[in-house]
Order: structure tokens, then sequence, then C-alpha cells
């Protein structure tokens, strides 16, 4: 580990905290240099988030919903005015190029934005004489403690997903960012006290399992959100309700597109580019696997990407010419190229080959250039794991018939995509697959904040999604309150039956 690097610390009770623990390096993706050092929180440490957080709760839980609401504005035009700022970090540990990166903040504002429409959301419902002299209403009441624990690779985004909605309910919050790129999320809960969040209602405890396994075990958290891969949501989802919490797990992908014989194959190829190779391919709205309907289109579609790949631009995210920048770590570079190595031995046709990419200056740095397999099928590893990196695949099948059977029976159901003119295709595909996002021509149709974000399958475990109007109803209890004010002097005399309206 390197020495005499800043430290990335905790943000607990509105105020940095240091201190003697364990930590780990935060590289720069693009050079291979360790940058930074960030703290991994031992049980002590997320114990006094939750203190924090538990005292800040009383108070904030009566603060009126509208002035909730307000920090919310405020802290939308703060991260407005920081965004670029915000972007740099990411570039800096994520490594994703400055363009991607602004539209991840641009993306996290709007779920802030939606944060201050809170009180709208918050009204609950009422009934006015649902018996004699009775009125009923029922309200969202906060949880209390919650907290969110979130993946590497949307830094900024994923954490804005949870922490505003959750607050804005009334709740306070503790959350555990990746150690992987953690400063991002450190610098938006900075501007957040700055927007006037009182100190405690959200913290910030950086670590790894240690730190999770803390929040999963405390009986003050009353609630989780988690965002990351596969088998991680399955023991976060596991743990936290054997300890009786209310828990989502957002898991991982490997969103298939389907590309039909009558599509514009131009327009499906610029799509898939994007869609395939945006943010290194590190999405998990990606696309990593074409399903071609038709030799024909198979062979447009893996001639039009061979084309199309030859005039992408890698190198450093820093460098707004580049069109994608390195993987996030070596660990994860070295794992994503052991996939390529994989499916040519399980006999795909590596069509573009990124394993050589070299770029001047940044010779340390984890850049694979864009891979391209086509003959892809459904038996190889390849084909059924998440590689998470720039390799796209090709499958070619006969009918959509095959190409939804392939979609339904894999293990995941995050995202998918068909690209047709067919609008009955189209709407049959829509109807009948079994994923929870699904975009005609739209290659990643990532819902914007005012609807909720989830998967399907081993996608997600839970039944309420991300962000959105779910929101609401993750972060809160519905209380009913049923209420008879009789009219004086009116004696009413024991009732035996079950109460009913006659
Ligand atoms: P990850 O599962 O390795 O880590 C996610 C979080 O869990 C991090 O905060 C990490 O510190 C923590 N963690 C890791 N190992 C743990 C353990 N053994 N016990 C307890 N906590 C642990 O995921 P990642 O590599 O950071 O992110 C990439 C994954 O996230 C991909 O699988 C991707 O598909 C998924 N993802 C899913 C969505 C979605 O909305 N479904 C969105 C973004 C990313």
């Amino acid at each position: 580990m390197s020495q005499n690097l800043p430290t990335v610390g905790h943000w607990i009770d509105g105020q940095t905290v240091l201190g003697s623990q364990r930590s780990q390096d935060v590289y720069d993706p693009a050079t291979g240099k360790a940058e930074r050092r960030v703290l991994l929180a031992d049980k002590a440490t997320v114990e006094a988030a939750i203190a924090s957080a538990e005292k800040a709760f009383p108070a904030w839980r009566a603060t009126a919903p509208l002035k909730r609401a307000r920090v919310m504005s405020r802290l939308k035009v703060l991260l407005e005015q920081h965004s670029e700022e915000i972007a740099a970090l990411l570039t800096a540990e994520h490594g994703k190029v400055a363009g991607d990166a602004m539209g991840e903040v641009q993306r996290g504002i709007e779920n802030v934005e939606f944060a201050s429409y809170a009180p709208e959301l918050l009204k609950g419902e009422y009934s006015r004489n649902v018996g004699p002299n009775i009125d009923s209403w029922s309200e969202h009441q906060a949880l209390g403690v919650t907290a969110g624990i979130t993946p590497f690779n949307f830094p900024a985004m994923v954490p804005l997903w949870m922490w505003p909605m959750a607050v804005v309910c009334g709740n306070t919050f503790v959350l555990k960012p990746s150690e992987r790129d953690p400063s991002s999320a450190m610098r938006v809960s900075q501007l957040a006290v700055e927007a006037g969040l009182p100190p405690g209602v959200l913290n910030v405890v950086n670590g790894d399992k240690e730190a999770v396994d803390a929040l999963l075990d405390d009986r003050r958290v009353q609630a989780v959100s988690f965002v990351g891969s596969t088998p991680i949501a399955e023991y976060i989802y596991a743990r936290g309700c054997a300890n009786g919490k209310r828990v989502q797990a957002l898991g991982g992908a490997k969103n298939h597109a389907v590309v039909m014989p009558d599509a514009d194959i131009d327009n499906a190829v610029s799509a898939l580019m994007g869609a395939a190779y945006g943010s290194c391919g590190e999405r998990c709205m990606a696309i990593p696997i074409v399903v071609a309907v038709g030799d024909a289109t198979a062979d447009a579609v893996v001639a039009g990407l061979t084309a199309e790949i030859r005039k992408m631009k890698v190198g450093p995210g820093t460098d707004a010419r580049n069109d994608m920048g390195p993987l996030v770590t070596k660990q994860h570079f070295e794992k994503v190229r052991g996939y390529v190595d994989q499916g040519v031995k399980e006999g795909a046709k590596l069509v573009v080959d990124g394993r050589g990419v070299k770029i001047a200056g940044h010779e340390g740095g984890y850049f694979l250039g864009a891979c391209l397999f086509d003959h892809v099928t459904p038996e190889m590893v390849v084909y059924k794991d998440e590689i998470f990196g720039p390799v796209l695949g090709v499958v070619r099948v006969k009918s959509l018939e095959e190409a939804m059977r392939l979609i339904n029976d894999h293990e995941y159901g995050n995202g998918t995509c068909i690209f047709t003119r067919d609008g009955e295709a189209a709407r049959y595909f829509s109807d009948h697959i079994l994923v929870g996002m699904v975009g005609v021509n739209v290659p990643l149709p990532v819902p914007v904040a005012y609807h909720s974000f989830g998967g399907w399958k081993r996608s997600l475990f839970g039944d309420l999604h991300a962000y959105g109007p779910d929101a609401v109803r993750f972060y809160t209890k519905r209380k009913t309150i049923t209420q008879r004010w009789p009219s004086a002097g009116v004696r009413e005399g024991a009732m035996f039956s079950f109460p009913s309206v006659k």
C-alpha cells in the first residue's frame, strides 16, 4: 500500500472522520497509479454513523415535508454548479470519459429534482364518512434509519437513486459507497450539508464487507437498498431479511438486443455501439449480447459494428476526444480479458480483438479495446456470465420466438430491447418478454427519475424497484387511521357484530 496519499475518510454527523482503520488504495485507472487511500470502516465506525442517524431522526421526521423538499431544490442547484468537478472525480477514479461522466451526474441530479416533489408524493389518501361520523386516511410514515450500499460503476448516480428519496420521506440515511471510487459520493454529501441538510441526516461510511455486515446486523437500521452484483445482492437480501429489515437488492445483468430483419440496420448499429462500449461496458443496462434474427441480419450487423469499432477512440477519459476509457481496476481488467480468452477457447469467432490495445503515455492503464464475437451460442460461458466490459457477442437465431426464448431462459432480466420497424412484433415482444425494462428501438431503456428502475429474475431481490414512485413505498410505512367524532349527546350501545356499512 502506498504512503502519503490523500485519505478519503467517512462523513459522520456532518463532518469528515478519519481514524486508524484498515485502508486500501484508490487508483487512477488510466495510469494504474494509486492516487488516494480510502479508509475501510470497522464496526465501531459504522455504529457511530448509525447512532448519528438515529439521533437526527426525530427532529428530521418532524420537519415539514416542504422544508425537507427545499433542501433538495437547493442541492439540485449546487450539484449543477459543481457538476464538472464531480464528473472529474468520476473520470479520475472510475475512468469513464468526461461526457459520459457528465451524463451520469445529470441523471443523478434528476433524482434530486424528483425528490423535491416529495410533499405531493407523501400526501396519502383520505376518505370521509366511511361509517357514521367516521373518517379514514392512510399516511406514509418514515421508517427511521435507512441504509444504502452502492456499486463502483455509477459512483455518483446510484447513491442519488437512494438517499434523496429516503431523507425527503423523513428518514435518516447511512451510505456505504464502493471502495473502488468513493470520492464523488463524499463530495455530494458535503454539498448536501451546504444545501441545508442537518448533520446526521446523511452519513457516509467507506468500507468493505465488514462495514456492510455491520449495517445488515444492526437492529437500528430499518431498511437497506443495495445495488451491485447478483451474488452479493442475494447475500444482502437474505441477511438483511433474516434480521427483520426491509430490503431491495438490485443485481447483475446480461441484456440482449434483438435485431429483426426489417430493422434500420445503420441506426441499430449506432445504438449498439454506445450501448455495448459506452462506459467500457461497465453498465448494468449495457448491451453485451445482440440476437440477430436471420443470417443476413447478423452479417450486416457484424459488418456495421466492425467498421464502427475501427473508428472508435480509446484513451484516458480526461481527453474529450476519446469514446471509451479504461476498465476500473487491474483485477477487473484481467477478469474481462480472461473472458475474451475463454470465448476464443469456446469456439466463438473473435471478429475484433481489443486485447492488444496500448495507449502511449498510459502504459500502466487498464485499457482494453472493444471486442466483438460472432457465432456465440447459449451454452458458452461468454454468453451466460455477466462480463461487464467492452465485449459484445452476436448470437444468430432464426425467428423472434427463438430470440425471446433465449432471453426468457436467461437467469438475468434487467433490460432488453428490440430493433424493428414492425409495430406488431415490438408490441408482442414488450408484452411477453420476462425482463423489467424494455426498449423499442431504444438501446438503454433506463427509466427517467419519475418512473422506477428495476429488473426481473435474478436482477432484483425484493419487490419494489429503485427511485421514482416505488421509492416512496420502499422508504415509508403505510399507516391507516380511522377516526370517529360522535355528535354530542348521541349514545351508542355496545356492538358485537363486525363493523360494516349496511
Ligand atoms: P459488487 O457486488 O462487487 O459491490 C457492490 C457493493 O457491495 C460495494 O459497495 C461493495 O463494497 C459491497 N460488497 C462487495 N463484496 C461484498 C461482500 N462479500 N459482502 C458485503 N458487501 C460486499 O458490485 P460492483 O462490482 O461494485 O458493481 C458492478 C455490479 O453491479 C455489476 O454486477 C452490475 O450489473 C451491478 N449493477 C447493477 C445495477 C442495477 O440497477 N441492477 C446498477 C449498477 C450496477
